[in-house]
């Protein structure tokens, strides 16, 4: 460095360069739009051109018929990225799962059916029970913490809105500072094997906890689909908050196993929404390499950790398999 105060054209060059460089920089930075976040850069997930769309004057949501009268309710603007379904049979249809409640899903429903409609959480996290407070008829699983659930929240609406969260447009008229997840109304509790008549079209209930201890799958024998919740979905799988429970989640997804033989497809809550029946197989030695301690982590921000085996993975608490 000794060359640039002995030869001020030397320095002042570089220095002015330097400037200028910079100038530009701060102008965008001032009327530039925020960066994308780096899961939005994603979008549009390829998988969906494969499946037949349906238009929605929403721009919140995107809606595919995934198969002949189950639409896929997607909120790719939003970070979860959660699904919805329609499943539609002959005298009601059944909303599994209501969303993030950030726009209208019983106005986009009400357009894809005349039914009467029935909803019924996957599980009751935020992401999934949104809406569900619209909705006249919302059975839910007999368990305190569908209850404790069912009394609304704010916290964890407001994290769904943090920094890098949304990708485009939050809907005309939302209001950031109000958002909470409302209370909901429980008509009827529902256990492990209940089925729900459609007409032409039945649901059995599984009790699937683990992800939480109200979780259920739906499945619909007849057709060969499973609707699996937030129990398998095909980007990392959340397992690391305290309702979570491992051993159940294991007794669980081995339950799930036992059925892909009869299965055609497998429909999950987040990001993509369907996988081949082969994945549940798969699911159950992948979570039981990864809590034998074979899996080396990748640790993430807040003292979790993914793991990854056989192109499926979990978020799991970065000390949660210590001791095993
Ligand atoms: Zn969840």
């Amino acid at each position: 460095m000794n060359w640039s105060f002995h030869n001020p054209v030397k320095w002042i060059a570089p220095l002015a360069a330097a400037l200028v460089a910079c100038l530009p920089t701060l102008a965008a930075a001032q009327s530039a739009p925020p960066v994308k976040p780096e899961w939005c850069r994603a979008l549009p997930r390829p998988e969906y051109k494969t499946l037949e769309r349906v238009p929605v004057s929403d721009p919140w949501f995107e809606v595919y018929q995934v198969v002949p009268r189950v639409f896929a309710v997607y909120e790719p603007h939003q970070a979860e990225e959660t699904i919805s379904y329609l499943i539609v049979g002959q005298k009601q249809a059944l909303l599994f799962d209501t969303g993030m409640g950030i726009s209208d899903i019983r106005k986009v429903t009400a357009r894809l059916t005349h039914l009467p409609i029935i909803v019924l959480n996957s599980h009751t996290h935020n992401d999934h029970v949104g809406d569900n407070w619209q909705f006249e008829t919302v059975y839910g699983m007999d368990t305190d913490f569908t209850r404790a659930n069912a009394k609304g929240s704010r916290q964890d609406a407001q994290d769904e809105l943090g920094p890098g969260m949304i990708c485009g447009d939050l809907p005309k008229g939302f209001d950031s500072r109000s958002y909470t997840t409302r209370p909901w109304k429980i008509s009827r509790f529902l256990h492990d094997h209940d089925r729900i008549d459609l007409g032409g079209r039945t649901l059995e209930v599984l009790s699937t906890p683990g992800h939480t201890p109200d979780a259920i799958c739906l499945l619909d024998r007849a057709h060969g689909l499973l609707f699996t919740g937030d129990t398998y979905y095909p980007v990392p799988i959340w397992l690391y908050r305290p309702e979570t429970n491992l051993d159940d989640y294991v007794a669980s997804v081995k339950r799930l196993a036992a059925l892909a033989p009869q299965l055609k497809l497998v429909l999950g809550e987040h990001n993509v929404p369907f996988a081949q029946a082969s994945v549940l197989p798969r699911l159950v030695t992948a979570i039981e390499t990864v809590r034998a301690g074979k899996v080396v982590p990748e640790p993430q921000e807040a003292g979790k950790a993914i793991y990854r085996s056989d192109g499926i993975s979990f978020l799991l608490r970065a000390h949660a398999l210590e001791g095993k």
